[in-house]
């Protein structure tokens, strides 16, 4: 039976760290978050990286704008943003509106405030590996991997998924740290084949029961990204836990595993924000 990865206790041990460090600058760090529309799973997203700051010592400025808001309204907003010293951080919950082309907004981020690492100066950092903000969910998977000492190096890492938040930047990071990565996606012609040739299999698909225990080599890291319901509405990966549990030395539960992760890692680059502003 695997070691279940604790990301809800990691998330909080270094959240404790990040409050002292905030404490220590003149200034408390600040994060804008911008939510347009009333979609209720970003409305949660939005009221837990509040609640985050809050626990972090960070300032949160909240930016509540309704779902008919236009292009131009917005980019208005993140203009202000992105000259206002105080805000060290902006970060526009995704997805938006259909009338917002969402590139042009992720584009408008000044790349210092990009605290969620999407904007193509930022992504090409990460391609470089160049210092920078890290991306939030596979820079999260990094944080619990090195908490339980499993290295990437000289391993055979599966991400699957090649999504730009998710997928991509988890195939680089694994890459940074000297795996052997091979990324999975809906047209792969034998996923099982290639997830069975795993030392670390990362899973960031969002669809349930994807990955079922015979797609799993013995005492592979299974990392579930993903954030599915079951039909009971109870959150869930997309590994059939159980089954996989049984084959896999290690394996992040849902909810409680990467989800708190990915959260720190924000607090992480809002606080890199302030201390970059405030030299
Ligand atoms: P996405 O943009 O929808 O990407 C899903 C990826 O999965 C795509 O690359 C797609 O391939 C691939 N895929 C779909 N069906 C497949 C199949 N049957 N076999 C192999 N690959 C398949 O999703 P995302 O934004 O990356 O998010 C993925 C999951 O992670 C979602 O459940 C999301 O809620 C969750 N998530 C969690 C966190 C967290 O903090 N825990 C953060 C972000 C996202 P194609 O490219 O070919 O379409």
């Amino acid at each position: 039976m695997a070691i279940i990865m604790d990301g809800k206790a990691l998330a909080e041990k270094l959240r404790a760290g990040i409050k002292e460090e905030c404490g220590r600058l003149p200034r408390r760090p600040a994060l804008a978050v911008i939510l347009v529309g009333e979609d209720p799973a970003s409305q949660v997203y939005v009221r837990n990286k509040e609640k985050d700051c809050t626990e972090c010592n960070i300032r949160s400025e909240g930016y509540r704008l309704d779902a008919h808001t236009s292009e131009d309204q917005l980019l208005g907003l993140i203009d202000v943003l992105n000259n206002n010293d105080l805000v060290d951080g902006i970060l526009v919950q995704l997805p938006l509106p259909a009338q917002i082309d969402q590139e042009k907004i992720i584009h408008a981020i000044r790349p210092d405030k990009d605290v969620d690492a999407f904007h193509p100066f930022n992504v090409g950092k990460i391609v470089t590996g160049e210092a920078g903000f890290l991306p939030c969910t596979p820079a999260g998977v990094m944080e619990l991997l090195r908490e339980y000492d499993i290295s990437a190096s000289g391993k055979r890492c599966v991400v699957v998924g090649r999504s730009n938040i998710v997928g991509k930047p988890m195939a680089l990071l694994l890459l940074r740290e000297n795996g052997t990565v091979t990324v999975c996606h809906s047209k792969t012609a034998d996923l099982a084949e290639e997830t069975r040739r795993a030392d670390i299999l990362v899973s960031a698909v969002g669809k349930r029961g994807v990955i079922t225990g015979d797609m799993v080599k013995d005492g592979a890291v299974v990392i579930d990204v993903a954030m599915n319901r079951d039909e009971a509405g109870k959150l869930c990966g997309d590994c059939v836990f159980d089954e996989v549990a049984e084959k896999a030395s290690y394996i992040t539960p849902v909810p409680g595993g990467v989800g708190p992760m990915t959260r720190l890692v924000l607090m992480q680059n809002t606080l890199a924000a302030a201390k970059a502003h405030l030299v």
